[in-house]
């Protein structure tokens, strides 16, 4: 028999980790390259070549795609979860609902822990812990043997939501192999990921920098309200403080598409027909589309807006379910794939990318924000001034430059 091989290419794998979580002799553990990127690797001397590895594989052999049976603009009613989401509160939304009914709930988290923040997918049955899934965490989460986890939950009969991104939606669902009336599938509209160690390495570079340990670290904190700022709680001699920005190396090189695994840029869950019964993003350009729309209806960018594409029957009660908890606007597909590149093609290689990686490999986190600072002046100072100026002043200057010039620049800070 010839050994196994599970892809040729590297733009053939998204990590996700189905090929390790069904392989019956633990013999598939997931490596990290030079970048920090996680590829799955056999070992050759417990491998039986039964090829369940190969026939799991999400990513390769993609599962049936769904065209959208209804699109609603939406945000939570409670402004607390409204507050602590990225966008407009849907995914908590949904995940108060069925755990109300006795559900388990799965997401991505990234608790500290061992002196490092661990981006990693967990399982939680209460209420108080959805704000650990709550909030974007902009890096690969490592989904571990929770696909093993979620398939026991539901043999014993639980109802389940599992969220993340489309590609580790097909690999669960390849995992699974078969459907279940108690899992909800809920997917996120995705750019891309980087990898969890160059996350590491620049949150420890950060660290230093503000001459302390960073405990927490939120992508986009909105308690000054909805923007593009970063928030880290940081230990210093005993005490935690915040530090709130708009012009880190690692969220201009996210947005710029250019630390992304390798397989983002042609990924095949970028496009109009979708994974899961759900997909949530941001209703970027809602007041452009809804012009006449006024914010005291209910829905606002300032706060945060749900984009929620329903796929499936089961996605449709799941929504109804709970619409009573939500300010929820009928909506159009084009209408919010206009504003978001990533409902109809995958991000676009940036040709930055090899000179930041290969920075990184070379001479690791600190070269690449050295990089940044001397590149990107320019940039920065536009960063800053962005994220301290008043949302009023800003859509009034927008305004005053025009929507084409400004969607150009909005562009910048869309992930
Ligand atoms: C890497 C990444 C890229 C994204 N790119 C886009 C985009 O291009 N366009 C767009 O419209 N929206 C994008 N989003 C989604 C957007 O940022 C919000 O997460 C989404 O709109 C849901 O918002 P919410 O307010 O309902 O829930 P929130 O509370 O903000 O988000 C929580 C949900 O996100 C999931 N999640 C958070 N981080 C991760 C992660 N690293 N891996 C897997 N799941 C995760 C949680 O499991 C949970 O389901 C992206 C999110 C991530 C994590
Ligand atoms: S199952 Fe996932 S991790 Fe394994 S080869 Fe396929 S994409 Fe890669
Ligand atoms: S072929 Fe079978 S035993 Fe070998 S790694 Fe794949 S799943 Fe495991
Ligand atoms: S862009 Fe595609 S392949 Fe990359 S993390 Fe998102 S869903 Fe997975």
């Amino acid at each position: 028999m010839n050994e196994i091989n599970l892809f040729n290419d590297k733009k053939d794998c998204c990590g996700c980790g189905a090929c390790m979580n069904i392989c019956p002799k633990s013999a598939i553990t997931m490596e990290e390259d030079e970048y920090g990127f996680v590829y799955p690797k056999i070992n050759t001397e417990q491998c039986v070549e039964c090829g369940a590895c190969k026939r799991v594989c999400g990513y390769q052999n993609v599962p049936e795609k769904h065209s959208a049976k209804a699109v609603y603009a939406a945000a939570a009613k409670n402004d607390s979860i409204l507050k602590k989401s990225a966008s407009g509160g849907a995914f908590a939304v949904l995940a108060e609902k069925l755990i109300d009914r006795g559900g388990i709930v799965y997401g991505a988290a990234m608790p500290y822990e061992n002196g490092k923040l661990e981006p990693k997918h967990i399982r939680i049955d209460n209420k108080d812990d959805i704000v650990k899934l709550q909030g974007s965490k902009y890096v690969q989460s490592d989904t571990g043997f929770v696909f093993q986890q979620v398939r026991k939950d539901l043999q014993s009969g639980k109802s389940v939501m599992f969220s993340g991104t489309p590609c580790q939606i097909a690999g669960l669902k390849k995992f699974l192999n078969k459907d279940y009336d108690g899992l909800l599938l809920v997917e996120i509209i995705c750019h891309g990921v980087p990898s969890k160690k160059l996350f590491q390495d620049f949150i420890e570079s950060y660290g230093k920098q503000l001459g302390g340990t960073i405990e927490e670290f939120y992508f986009r904190d909105k308690s000054k309200g909805q923007g593009y700022l970063t928030r880290v709680s940081y230990r210093k001699n005993n005490s935690l403080n915040n530090k709130y920005s708009s012009s880190l190396s690692y969220m201009h090189f996210f947005s710029k598409s250019s630390i992304l695994r390798l397989n983002c840029y042609s990924c095949p869950f970028a496009s109009g027909k979708r994974i899961a019964d759900i997909a949530l993003g941001d209703f970027w350009g809602f007041h452009e589309e809804y012009p006449d729309y006024k914010e005291s209806q209910g829905l606002s960018n300032g706060k945060g807006i749900s984009c929620v594409i329903v796929n499936t029957e089961k996605g449709i009660g799941a929504i109804e379910e709970c619409k009573d908890s939500f300010v929820l606007m009928d909506s159009e597909f084009e209408k919010a794939a206009r504003h978001n590149d990533q409902l109809s093609k995958p991000s676009k290689y940036s040709p930055q990318r090899e000179t930041v990686l290969d920075l990184y490999k070379s001479s690791g986190y600190k070269a690449v924000e050295k990089y940044y600072k001397k590149k990107f002046r320019k940039d920065i100072i536009k960063y800053r001034i962005s994220g301290i100026l008043p949302k009023g002043f800003k859509r009034k200057i927008k305004q005053l430059i025009g929507k084409k010039r400004n969607r150009n620049r909005v562009k910048l800070f869309r992930y």
